[in-house]
C-alpha cells in the first residue's frame, strides 16, 4: 500500500484515488484496516532513539569530580592503600548507579506523559464513525477534519466545506490556505499549491472536510523531513538553570576551600597523600552536584502526580510557574459547567419550522446506538427532537445539505442550506440571539419581544440559541454576509448547562489562596452573570463586561479597570489575548483556558496556557502548557496546589543539601586549621553518600503542608534563595560543624582516644544532618506540630540512612576497615544529645523567622 506514496495524488480524480487505495467514501472495513496496519505499521513519526540504561549509566561519568575520584583511587592503589581505593571505587559506582536509577525513572515518567496526549482521529470504517488514536490510521482510511484538528496523516480531500489549512509547519506560510476537492493539473506542484491535499503536521484553521488517507507515518511529507532531523532538544526549566548556576558558583568556592585545606595541611606538616585525599573527598562531598539531579526527578515525579489528578504538563517550566499563579481566567462552558446541555425552554410561533431548523442546522451525527455525537449544544437539540418525536432517527440519518457555513466563535452562528422539494434552497441559521436579531427582518415590537424573552431565559442561567431561515434560488456560501442576512425569525431555544458540583468549592479555594478567578465566555452576559453568581465568582463585588464594551476601552482604560471585572461575556477569542496582556502589564502571573482553534494565541501568551483534553482542539492543546484530562476548573486549582508543593519541596531540598555541604566544609576546614585529623577522606565520602541522596529525595516528595492553599501566591520576582535563606543555610551548616568538633573533642580529649574522637565526629556530622532534615521538613511550622504518620518517605529515608551510617560503626570488620572505634552507650548518648541540640537549634531559627514574619505582616 505504502509503496505507492509517491503517486501524485493531487492530480488524480477522486474515483481514481479511491480505486488506487482500494477504498471508498464508506471507508475501509475494520478488518482491512487491521490488516493494512500490520503491513505498513503505525502512523507515527520515528523519534530520536531513547537513551539506553547503559548509556545513561555511562553519562554519569561525564563529570570532572568523578574522574578526580577515580584518579584518587588509582593513586591509592599505587600506594598500596587498598582500603581507600576500594571504598572510593565503591562510592563512585554507587553514585553512578543511583544517578542512573533517578534519571531513567524521570525519563520514563516524561515518556508516559507524552503518550497521554496522543492525538485522536475521526475515521469512518464501513460507514460508521469511530474515534481512534491517530497512530492507527492506514492508507485508505476515510477521515473527517474539523477546525482546530491537527491533520493526522497525508490526506486527499474529497469533500470540503470552507476548509482552510494552516501549513506553516511544512511550507513556512502562516496564512491559512483555502482547500477544495478539484484535481490539480501540475504533477510537480509545490506542497503549498496542492489545494486538494491536507498534510500531516498542518492544522485545520477553519471549516470542515472529509478525505482519504494516502500516506502515513514516515512516508508522509513531514515524515520525510523528520527523517532528516535529529533528536529533540532536552528541556530545562528556569529553576534548574538557576540552580545549575548556584551549584557552579558554589563548586568553584568549594574547590578553593579544598585547595586551601590541602595547603594548610601541608604547611602544618601533615602527610601529602592524606591531605590530597582529604581535599578531594571534601570537594566531592561538598560540591552540590546532586542539586540539579534531585530537582529533575522531583519535577518529573510531580508531573506524574499531576497527571494522575487530571493535569498533564506539556512543558516542564509550567510546573514551577503554576505555583505562582495569581489569576485564573477560565471558560465557562465545560470548565466551570458540566457541558451537559438539556433543552429547557422553547419559544416560537411556528413549531414545525423550528423542529426543521433544529434538525437540519446541526452537525451532530447518530451513533450505531442512536446516540447523538458532536458538540453538546447541538446534541442537546437532537436529543430534544428525538425525545419528543419531532424527528425519527431514520430521517436524521437521511439528512443531506446543499451547502453550509460552519460555526465559529467569532460569528457566533452557523448556517446550513437544504434543497426544497419544489426546487430552490432553504437556508437555516442558528446562533446567539443578539447576533441573529440584527440579521432578521423584524419590526420594533417583534424585536422587543424577542429581546425580552431572551433576557428572561438568560437570567435563569439558560444558554439561548435563536433560529431563522430564508428561501433562495441558489447560494454562494463564500459570501457569508449575503447568505446570513435578511432572515426570517423562527424562535428561541434555551438550554441549561449545570455548574460542575466541585466548581464552587474550587472558587473558594482560589480565593483563600490569593488567586483571582475570572470567567470568560462566548455566552450572553445575563447567562454568564447568573452562572458566575451561583459559583461565587462575583461575590467580591466585581462586575461583568461584554466583548463589545471591551472593544470600546483602550489599553489604559482596561488596565485601570481590570481588577474590578470578574466576568467577560460575548467575547471573541482575540479579546482573551487582550485580557491576558492587561493582567501581565500589572505584573500578574496568569493562567488562561481555551479550547478553540482561535484560542491558541491567548494560550501561548498566558503564563500558563490550559488546554482541554476532552473538548479541546488539537491546535489549542498544542499551544498549551498544561492539558486537563477532565476539562475541569477544579483540576486547575489542584494543579496550582501541586505546583506550590513541588516548589516548596525543591526549596526545602536545596536548603537541606546546601546546609549539609556547608557543615562538611566548615567542619573539615576548622579541624585542619586546628591541626586535627578529625575525619579520614573515606569518612567524608561515606557521609556524603548517606546524607545527600535519600533524605534529599524524601524532602522532594513530601506531602503539601496543610496551609499551602491559604498562603498568597509566591512573588515570581523573589529570588529562589533569598538573603535570609543563605543566612539560615550558613547558620545550620556552622552549627553542624560546631557540634561535630565538640563530639571530636569529647572523644579525643575527654576520653583521650583519637579513634573514638573520629568515630564520634563521624557519627555526629552525618546524624546532625539527618536530624536537620526533620527541621527542614517545614519551613514555617514547628516539627512538633508535624503529623508523623503522613511522612512515610521521610521516615524511611531517615531510618535507612541512619542504618547505613550505623552499620559502619556496629559491624566490626567494617569498623576496622574505616579505622573507627566502638563507642560505649554513654558515648552514643552524647552523640544523640548533640543531634537533638541540632534540631532544637533549627526550631529556634524557625520560631525567630516566624516572629519576624508576623511583625512584617502586622506592619
Ligand atoms: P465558553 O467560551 O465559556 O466556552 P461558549 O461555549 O458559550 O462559552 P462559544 O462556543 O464561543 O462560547 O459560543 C458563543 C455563542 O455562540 C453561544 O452563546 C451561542 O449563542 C452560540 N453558539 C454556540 N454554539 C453554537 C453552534 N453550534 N451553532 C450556532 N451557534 C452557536
Amino acid at each position: 500500500m505504502q509503496s505507492d506514496y509517491n503517486a501524485a495524488w493531487h492530480t488524480l480524480a477522486m474515483n481514481e484515488a479511491f480505486s488506487k487505495l482500494e477504498s471508498s467514501p464508506e471507508g475501509l472495513s475494520p478488518a482491512e484496516a487491521q490488516a493494512r496496519l500490520a503491513q505498513v505499521g503505525q502512523n507515527k513519526l520515528k523519534e530520536g532513539k531513547r537513551k539506553s540504561v547503559f548509556a545513561i549509566f555511562l553519562a554519569q561519568f561525564a563529570d570532572f569530580m568523578i574522574w578526580v575520584l577515580i584518579a584518587a583511587a588509582v593513586i591509592s592503589a599505587f600506594l598500596g592503600e587498598w582500603v581507600d581505593c576500594g571504598i572510593i571505587l565503591f562510592v563512585v559506582i554507587l553514585n553512578a548507579v543511583m544517578g542512573t536509577v533517578q534519571e531513567s525513572r524521570a525519563e520514563a515518567a516524561l515518556e508516559a506523559l507524552k503518550n497521554m496526549v496522543a492525538p485522536m482521529a475521526r475515521v469512518v470504517r464501513d460507514g460508521v464513525l469511530h474515534i481512534v488514536p491517530a497512530a492507527l490510521l492506514v492508507p485508505g482510511d476515510v477521515v473527517l477534519i474539523e477546525a482546530g484538528d491537527l491533520i493526522p496523516a497525508d490526506i486527499r480531500l474529497f469533500e470540503c466545506a470552507s476548509l482552510k489549512v494552516e501549513e506553516s509547519a511544512l511550507t513556512g506560510e502562516s496564512v491559512p490556505v483555502d482547500k477544495d476537492t478539484k484535481p490539480v493539473g501540475d504533477a510537480g506542484a509545490a506542497i503549498g499549491d496542492r489545494t486538494n491535499m491536507a498534510y500531516m503536521a498542518t492544522s485545520a484553521a477553519y471549516g470542515r472536510a472529509s478525505g482519504v488517507v494516502v500516506s502515513t507515518g514516515m512516508e508522509t511529507q513531514v515524515g520525510k523531513i523528520a527523517a532528516q532531523l535529529g533528536a529533540a532538544q532536552k528541556e530545562t526549566t528556569p529553576l534548574s538553570q538557576k540552580l545549575n548556576q548556584i551549584s557552579n558558583i558554589l563548586s568553584i568556592g568549594v574547590l578553593i576551600v579544598a585547595a586551601l585545606i590541602f595547603a594548610i595541611g601541608l604547611l602544618s606538616g601533615r602527610e601529602l597523600f592524606d591531605m590530597f585525599l582529604t581535599a578531594v573527598s571534601l570537594a566531592v562531598a561538598a560540591i552540590p552536584e546532586g542539586l540539579v539531579a534531585v530537582i529533575t526527578i522531583v519535577l518529573a515525579m510531580g508531573m506524574g502526580r499531576m497527571a494522575q489528578r487530571g493535569a498533564i504538563i506539556r512543558r516542564l517550566p509550567a510546573v514551577e510557574t503554576l505555583g505562582s499563579t495569581q489569576v485564573i481566567c477560565s471558560d465557562k462552558t465545560g470548565t466551570l459547567t458540566e457541558n451537559r446541555m438539556t433543552v429547557k425552554s422553547v419559544r416560537t410561533d411556528d413549531e414545525p419550522l423550528l423542529w426543521q431548523a433544529m434538525g437540519h442546522c446541526n452537525d451532530s451525527r447518530l451513533s450505531k446506538k442512536d446516540k447523538a455525537l458532536g458538540d453538546p449544544t447541538e446534541t442537546a437539540l437532537i436529543d430534544y427532537l428525538l425525545q419528543n418525536g419531532h424527528w425519527s432517527t431514520d430521517a436524521l440519518r437521511g439528512r443531506t445539505r446543499a451547502g453550509e457555513i460552519p460555526f465559529d466563535s467569532q460569528r457566533k452562528r452557523s448556517s446550513v442550506a437544504v434543497g426544497l422539494k419544489q426546487g430552490g434552497l432553504r437556508i437555516f441559521v442558528k446562533g446567539a440571539p443578539d447576533v441573529l436579531i440584527t440579521r432578521c427582518l423584524l419590526d420594533d415590537d417583534m424585536r422587543a419581544r424577542i429581546e425580552r424573552e431572551n433576557d428572561e431565559m438568560a437570567e435563569k442561567a439558560l444558554r439561548v440559541l435563536a433560529f431563522a431561515y430564508k428561501d433562495v434560488e441558489t447560494v454562494d456560501t463564500r459570501d457569508v454576509e449575503g447568505t446570513e442576512s435578511e432572515l426570517i425569525f423562527i424562535g428561541l431555544v434555551g438550554m441549561i448547562d449545570p455548574p460542575r458540583a466541585e466548581a464552587a468549592e474550587a472558587i473558594r479555594t482560589c480565593r483563600a489562596a490569593g488567586i483571582l478567578p475570572v470567567m470568560i465566555t462566548g455566552d450572553h452576559k445575563a447567562t454568564a452573570v447568573a452562572v458566575a453568581q451561583s459559583l461565587g465568582i462575583l461575590s467580591d463585588g466585581r462586575r461583568a463586561l461584554t466583548g463589545a464594551e471591551l472593544e470600546q476601552m483602550d489599553d489604559a482604560a482596561l488596565d485601570a479597570d481590570i481588577e474590578g471585572i470578574g466576568v467577560y461575556a460575548r467575547v471573541a477569542p482575540e479579546h482573551k489575548t487582550r485580557i491576558v496582556e492587561a493582567w501581565q502589564r500589572r505584573g500578574k502571573v496568569v493562567a488562561m483556558t481555551g479550547d478553540g482553534v482561535n484560542d491558541a494565541p491567548a494560550l501561548k501568551k498566558a503564563d500558563i496556557g490550559v488546554g482541554m483534553g476532552i473538548t479541546g482542539t488539537d491546535v489549542s492543546k498544542g499551544a498549551s502548557d498544561m492539558v486537563l484530562t477532565d476539562d475541569n476548573f477544579a483540576t486547575i486549582v489542584t494543579a496550582v496546589g501541586e505546583g506550590r508543593r513541588i516548589y516548596d519541596n525543591i526549596h526545602k531540598t536545596a536548603k537541606f543539601l546546601l546546609s549539609s555541604n556547608a557543615g562538611e566544609v566548615i567542619a573539615v576546614l576548622v579541624a585542619t586549621l586546628l591541626g586535627w585529623r578529625m575525619l579520614a577522606p573515606v569518612h567524608i565520602l561515606w557521609i556524603n553518600l548517606v546524607t545527600d541522596t535519600f533524605p534529599a529525595l524524601a524532602l522532594g516528595v513530601e506531602p503539601a503542608e496543610n496551609d499551602i492553599m491559604q498562603r498568597s501566591p509566591r512573588d515570581k520576582k523573589t529570588a529562589f534563595l533569598t538573603g535570609g535563606d543563605w543566612l539560615r543555610i550558613l547558620c545550620v551548616g556552622a552549627a553542624e560543624a560546631l557540634l561535630t568538633l565538640a563530639a571530636f573533642i569529647v572523644g579525643a580529649r575527654v576520653y583521650a582516644s583519637p579513634e573514638l574522637g573520629m568515630t564520634m565526629a563521624f557519627l555526629t556530622l552525618s546524624l546532625t544532618q539527618l536530624f536537620a532534615t526533620l527541621g527542614f521538613q517545614s519551613e514555617r511550622h514547628s516539627v512538633f506540630t508535624m503529623k508523623a504518620g503522613q511522612h512515610r518517605a521521610l521516615w524511611i529515608a531517615l531510618f535507612g540512612s541512619a542504618a547505613l551510617q550505623m552499620i559502619v560503626v556496629l559491624v566490626s570488620p567494617l569498623r576496622e576497615l574505616f579505622g573507627l572505634a566502638a563507642p560505649s552507650l554513654v558515648q552514643y548518648g552524647i552523640v544523640l544529645g548533640l543531634c537533638i541540640g541540632m534540631l532544637m537549634f533549627i526550631e529556634l531559627l524557625k520560631s525567630f523567622t516566624r516572629m519576624l514574619w508576623k511583625r512584617g505582616e502586622e506592619k
